[in-house]
């Protein structure tokens, strides 16, 4: 039997679907052969209740929703001072690729940006091969309660295209605020971006947040509360680029969207919101992501302010 909740959250589903706006991200040669229609809404909450409705289970990358995990991670592995020597937690109202660097350190704004995500995944803790990489993926697979992969051709085709994240990490080597070779920083970066999730497994991941770190269905704890208040914190400020505003005068969560089609909304203490659909507005947000997020908000109370 469909639940109260599933039940308005497929009456918003139906209503948001006639939203045709926006295009899948072509950047990416891999990316672009997606289904536009494609559109999973899930909502975790911290007590480990799951509401889905429609493609929740359709797979794909992650893209940028890894960067407030990975610098979590970086945040865990060296602490926060260390990890603020290398960059900066102001949000730069710039686009994700945008170079937002200081001028005269080259620190970036913010981790959320491109530029602060290379560095993130610079620092977290590695020794040498695929040791890092398997760190983070283990992360965010703890985090989703699921063992996560990498998607090899979305990962072939970021190698291949992806030349101003390249001219991003050698300029940060030049400033050296990445310390060595840039080029294993960059695939790492990549392989972090194409990194599978569905719908389900990014509500998990924001109810994990949102639960101060413990997994609501594994009931593990992936990661301490002091990284976790720090990302919540910059995912406020910083997760939605040059929307970051707009989007906490109207949804009041801290978020993340990735150009896969993905948005994770948090409510600390309460629940994990994913949605998932490929038409991208010209921030790089999703834009049924966005409306139905919006919607949600409004309707079910979450928005920071009204739900403390
Ligand atoms: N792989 C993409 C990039 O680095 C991720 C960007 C995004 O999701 N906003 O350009």
């Amino acid at each position: 039997m469909e639940s109260p909740i599933e039940s308005y959250l497929a009456r918003i589903h139906r209503e948001i679907a006639d939203l045709k706006d926006g295009k899948p991200y072509s950047t990416i040669p891999a990316m672009a052969n997606v289904n536009p229609d494609n559109f999973g809404i899930c909502l975790t909450t911290v007590d480990g209740y799951i509401y889905e409705v429609g493609d929740t289970r359709e797979e794909f990358s992650i893209q940028s929703i890894s960067k407030p995990f990975t610098y979590g991670l970086a945040l865990a592995d060296l602490g926060l001072d260390a990890v603020d020597e290398k960059v900066d937690v102001e949000p730069s109202g710039d686009s994700f690729n945008e170079i937002s660097l200081a001028e005269g350190t080259g620190r970036p704004a913010n981790a959320m940006i491109n530029a602060g995500a290379l560095t993130a995944t610079s620092l977290v803790k590695g020794a040498g091969g695929n040791t890092r990489i398997k760190r983070i993926v283990n992360t965010y697979s703890a985090f989703a309660g699921r063992q996560l992969s990498i998607d090899e051709e979305i990962f072939a085709s970021e190698l291949e295209h992806g030349h101003r994240n390249r001219a991003l990490a050698y300029l940060l080597r030049s400033f050296n605020i990445i310390e060595d070779d840039p080029t294993p920083v960059i695939e790492d970066y990549f392989r972090q971006c194409s990194v599978l999730v569905n719908c389900l497994d990014l509500s998990l991941m924001a109810a994990t947040l949102a639960n101060s770190g413990r997994n609501p269905m594994t009931g593990n704890q992936v990661m301490d509360i002091v990284p976790v208040e720090r990302v919540l914190s910059v995912m406020t400020t910083c997760g939605m680029y040059d929307d970051a505003g707009s989007w906490i005068s109207t949804v009041g969560m801290p978020a993340k969207s990735g150009v896969g089609g993905g948005t994770i909304s948090v409510l600390p203490g309460q629940v994990g919101l994913a949605v998932y659909s490929p038409p991208l507005d010209e921030h790089g947000s999703s834009v049924r992501g966005m409306a139905t997020s919006q919607r949600l908000s409004q309707d079910m109370e979450l928005h920071f302010v009204r739900a403390a």
